[in-house]
């Protein structure tokens, strides 16, 4: 059995699962992330004392813990560097978590477990050339290549939300502009439509209380109100432009989408996105490409953290990339 911690920049995911992917038992709660690294940390690790508390039986059959943060994330130290959605500064979880529960955990970057997850666990399992994109709060990625992760040299890659696709565009949270993160996350979106009702605009947006976001904006788009179709285009648009990027440098075999934006308007995205790149990037690197939606939901990082504390275990991680090219497709969630 295996413990997963998927720390979000709004929420954290915990689980307690078996190997092949059956998920025991559960938590979830608000990050509050303005209470800083040490209140977040102390209640991770209460979580996981919670989830423990079945009995020495289970505890004896953990064979691992799974911790996925948000980056930037170093490696192989896995210190939390500058990290925009947490607000924390060099923080090493590793060292933290281990004082307080005494054991290491596999600490990895959140976009980094999702590609591992979507790799093991995902539709079209074993995928040599996999990328992964997360659209929700912000943008991030994760990049397998010959079916390794690949993390660079500091453990900084795949930051494509921070590529920019838009110049002298929205000012992102990394201090550049017109960053993707800036223009098509959750986020931007819900500025979009705060900005519209500014103006006296977007009013098929605006039909209940509260604040408007990515859910209010889908469901007026799908009843055909223009300004938020409007918006839906602008956002197919600028990940049209970072995912024909990513298609002609990488030549992946699939790409995968996921986050709540992803999930949520995946009848609004996929198929104008899926048009937009394979019209727009080199006819070669179009002829295998397939972009999907993962369907492994919110879970997916969870089940990055089975698949890579269970295969460090029993490989010792030395495990070569595997022979072949071809991805195992697989109809619904099996697992290896
Ligand atoms: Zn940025």
């Amino acid at each position: 059995m295996v413990v997963c911690v998927d720390l979000g920049g709004s929420k954290v995911l915990m689980a307690v699962a078996m190997a092949e992917g059956q998920f025991l038992r559960r938590l979830k709660f608000p990050t509050q992330s303005e209470k800083g690294p040490e209140d977040i940390l102390d209640r991770i690790a209460a979580g996981v004392q919670e989830m423990l508390k079945a009995g020495a039986e289970t505890a004896d059959r953990i064979v691992g813990i799974g911790v996925a943060t948000p980056g930037p994330l170093s490696f192989p130290d896995t210190v939390v560097w500058d990290s925009p959605n947490l607000g924390w500064n060099r923080v090493n979880i590793k060292e933290e978590m281990k004082a307080r529960l005494g054991w290491e955990p596999l600490v990895e970057k959140d976009t980094n477990m999702a590609v591992l997850g979507e790799y093991y666990f995902g539709q079209m399992q074993r995928c040599q050339n996999l990328l992964y994109i997360t659209v929700s709060t912000g943008i991030g990625g994760g990049i397998m290549l010959g079916g390794q992760l690949y993390r660079g040299q500091n453990g900084g890659a795949g930051e494509i939300g921070h590529m920019v696709v838009a110049s002298g565009g929205r000012i992102c949270g990394c201090g550049r502009q017109g960053c993707l993160e800036a223009q098509a996350s959750g986020t931007a979106i819900a500025q979009m439509a705060k900005e519209l009702g500014q103006e006296g605009k977007g009013q098929g947006m605006f039909s209940g209380l509260g604040t408007v976001g990515a859910k209010e904006v889908g469901e007026a788009a799908r009843r055909g109100d223009r300004e938020a179709r409007t918006i839906v285009a602008q956002v197919v648009d600028y990940l049209g432009i970072a995912l024909g990027n990513l298609v002609n440098i990488f030549n992946p075999e699939k790409i995968v989408l996921g986050g709540a934006v992803s999930l949520g308007w995946e009848d609004l995205l996929l198929e104008p996105l899926r048009e937009r790149v394979k019209a727009e990037v080199f006819p070669l690197n179009a002829r295998d490409l397939q972009i999907e939606v993962t369907r492994l939901g919110e879970d997916v990082v969870l089940y990055g953290c089975i698949a890579e504390v269970g295969r460090r275990k029993t490989e010792g991680g030395k495990r070569k990339a595997e022979d072949g090219r071809s991805c195992i497709r697989v109809d619904s969630t099996n697992f290896f």
